[in-house]
């Protein structure tokens, strides 16, 4: 029996956990704020890894891997990342247990073992890179390091949410060095870009390019730039980020480098990182109330094929053609699966993949069979059609096209149809209540009007875009402003 799930407008939270289970992607496990990523979710995570992969090594970039613990005294060098993340950090005290002898079977802490410096299990890997990079940086000759690692992270988050806040993420941080200050600038710069083009040419994701207010920053940052994406319930969520470390990390670790005329300074640094948190992303900006829905790029499998049969001929039959259409795909590099399995009715075959957000569908019967046709469903618009077999795997790259830039547009316009532009702070107030969305509205630049905001409002300002709409008037304040800035409720 089919069972009745929340829809979006009912209970947007609870559709999205919903969604999550529906497909498969993920669970709540055994440790708090943790999270069991399954293999179609973590399918997913390793097409968007991919893809990320390959544009930072064809920016420049070299993976490498450091330490998941980083010792106390390092992690407190660089102070103002170190206060920044202090709050949130697990640390390791001790490393033995022993048997409890009042309590046969129970395990204690062995207080014999205690570590003599404690360790902190990385929030993020400034401090023990930096660490290191003051071994490997002598000269300009050894600069730029371009390093990016793919690894887990954990922050004691108080309020977790499956892929959007967790205790433990995995993501990769990209850490570079440079001489001079310009070359740093542009390097953030770059990265965020790309982190833009990969959300919305594979997310098929509008962003919107910013920076990040003073009290926003990251921790150690002299800059952070950041991409923020609307959700399907008007609320923003800060999809990636690239920081502009300046000297700091360098000073705390005193990494200093001869310039080519001699002089030594210290080395200017970057990083940027995006986390599982895109796989929240992505199903909050394209799913609806059937389930996932997947942009073609990202999806683990994009064509399914069911076969439509009574006899054990029929299936024969129609399990050839599939086959000849499975090598086709390969060759045109289309992911294809067709499911054969004869213990599932068809109709569970399609709810099944079309909670997966598999973007086509493909069905076979006997007449379908006789008339050299073939069913093609699409999981975004839910429209079929019957096409000739005939030059089908052509038809199928250009619709899997045609689906990719369809998501984008739909999602564009659902953004655009929500982003609005306000000079009052009382119709601000009005309208984000009632309608949410985003918000352009001038602001005059001080951390006392951006507290009262979100003191009063619940919302943010999420960035100040690198587009900017001209001079005006702070709407709290009617003080002068440089620009309107992006204001929202935020996950
Ligand atoms: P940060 O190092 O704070 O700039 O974060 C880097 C990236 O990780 C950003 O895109 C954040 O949105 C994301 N992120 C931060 N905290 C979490 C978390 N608890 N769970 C998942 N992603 C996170």
């Amino acid at each position: 029996m089919s069972q009745k799930y929340s829809t979006r407008a009912e209970d947007y939270s609870k559709w999205y956990n919903e969604t999550i289970e529906r497909a498969d992607l993920a669970e709540n496990s055994g440790v708090r704020g943790c999270m069991v990523i399954k293999p179609y979710g973590y399918a997913i995570w390793e097409k968007i890894q991919a893809q990320l992969d390959k544009m930072f090594k064809e920016t420049g970039h070299q993976n490498a891997y450091f330490p998941l613990f980083v010792p106390k005294s390092l992690f407190e060098a660089e102070e103002k990342n170190a206060e920044g993340f202090a709050k949130e950090c697990a640390i390791v005290t001790h490393y033995r247990l022993k048997t409890d002898e009042k309590n046969p079977g129970k395990l204690i802490v062995d207080p014999e073992a205690k570590l003599e410096e404690e360790l902190i299990v990385r929030p993020t890997s400034e401090a023990i890179i930096w660490n290191t990079y003051k071994g490997w940086i002598q000269s300009y000759r050894d600069l730029p390091i371009l390093i990016n690692q793919w690894a887990n992270v954990v922050r004691w988050e108080m309020r977790t949410r499956i892929f959007l806040r967790t205790a433990e993420f995995l993501w990769q941080e990209g850490h570079t060095a440079h001489a001079t200050k310009q070359e740093a600038y542009e390097e953030t710069e770059r990265m965020l870009g790309v982190y833009a083009e990969f959300a919305e040419n594979f997310m098929a994701m509008p962003v919107i390019q910013g920076r990040k207010t003073e009290s926003e920053r990251f921790a150690g940052a002299d800059d952070t730039l950041c991409i923020e994406a609307m959700m399907q319930d008007g609320k923003a969520l800060q999809a990636g980020t690239s920081h502009f470390l300046g000297q700091n990390f360098a000073k705390a670790f005193d990494v200093k480098f001869t310039d080519s005329e001699g002089k030594l300074d210290h080395v200017w640094a970057t990083s940027w990182g995006v986390s599982t948190r895109l796989m929240g992303a992505l199903i909050m900006t394209h799913s609806d109330d059937e389930g996932l829905v997947l942009p073609p790029k990202l999806a683990p499998i994009q064509v399914v094929g069911v076969p439509i049969f009574k006899t054990d001929d029929e299936y024969e039959a129609i399990g050839k053609k599939f086959d000849e259409l499975a090598l086709k795909l390969k060759a045109l590099g289309v992911s294809f699966k067709y499911d054969h399995d004869k213990n599932r009715r068809p109709g569970w075959k399609f709810a099944e993949y079309e909670a997966k957000g598999v973007p086509v569908r493909l069905a076979m019967g006997p007449r379908d069979m006789e008339n050299g046709n073939i069913e093609v469903a699409r999981r975004d618009t839910k429209t079929k059609e019957v096409v000739s077999f005939e030059g089908l795997d052509q038809h199928l790259v250009k619709l899997l096209n045609e689906i990719q830039n369809n998501l984008y547009q739909k999602a564009l316009n659902f953004r655009t149809d929500n982003l609005h532009t306000v000079d009052t702070y009382e119709e601000f107030k009005t309208r984000l209540s009632k309608e949410g969305g985003f918000y352009l509205a001038h602001w005059d630049g001080t951390a006392e009007t951006e507290a009262k905001i979100k003191e009063e409002t619940q919302a943010t300002i999420r960035c100040i875009p690198f587009e900017h709409t001209g001079e005006g008037v702070c709407m709290v304040t009617g003080k002068p402003s440089k620009q309107r800035v992006v204001i929202s409720k935020a996950y």
